[in-house]
């Protein structure tokens, strides 16, 4: 456990929810996917990425998330920082499905979406297990992990089943 990681009251509660972790891809197919590419301010992020959990930075003082992680706090100024589990459930506030040029890694043009986090902060991510046609504003979704090349995972959303 990293110093200064404390157990936030958003894991105590989501953790007994276990998010989608199924693969999107047979396994005798090698991942397509391009991997993350990991900075040293958002390495933790990818690593459970890796670990199929969905995390987040906060401020170690004020607790405000960080989103994107950042050196310091622009609430308070502080550079004490902490991760958190997150619930891995949202909500989609808007999606495009991007045509040309074509995105490097997919067979088909995948459906690119902001997540509006239970949380309360907005995440760029791919929504799959819906046609683009039935994706709606609003709709429930969970956070599931997609392989990538060079054996990573990155986050993607699916609806949640029977919301
Ligand atoms: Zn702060």
């Amino acid at each position: 456990m990293a110093p200064g990681f404390r157990e936030s009251p958003v894991t105590a509660e989501f953790s007994s929810r276990k998010p989608m972790n199924q693969p999107t891809h047979p396994a005798s197919a090698a991942p397509t996917r391009l991997p993350p590419v990991a900075t040293l301010d958002i390495k933790f992020f990818w690593d459970a990425c890796d670990r199929e959990e969905l995390v987040a930075e906060r401020c170690g003082e004020c607790h405000k998330f960080r989103f994107p992680p950042r050196p310091m706090c622009p609430h308070c100024h502080s550079l004490k920082r902490e991760h958190v589990k997150l619930s891995g459930r949202g909500k989609v506030y808007s999606w495009i499905r991007p045509q040309h040029p074509m995105p490097v890694g997919f067979a088909q043009p995948p459906v690119v979406a902001l997540i509006e986090l239970d949380e309360g902060f907005r995440l760029v991510s791919n929504l799959e297990g819906v046609a683009f046609e039935d994706v709606r504003p609003g709709m429930a979704v969970e956070v599931g992990f997609a392989p990538t090349m060079k054996n990573r995972k990155v986050p993607v959303f699916r609806p949640v089943q029977g919301a």
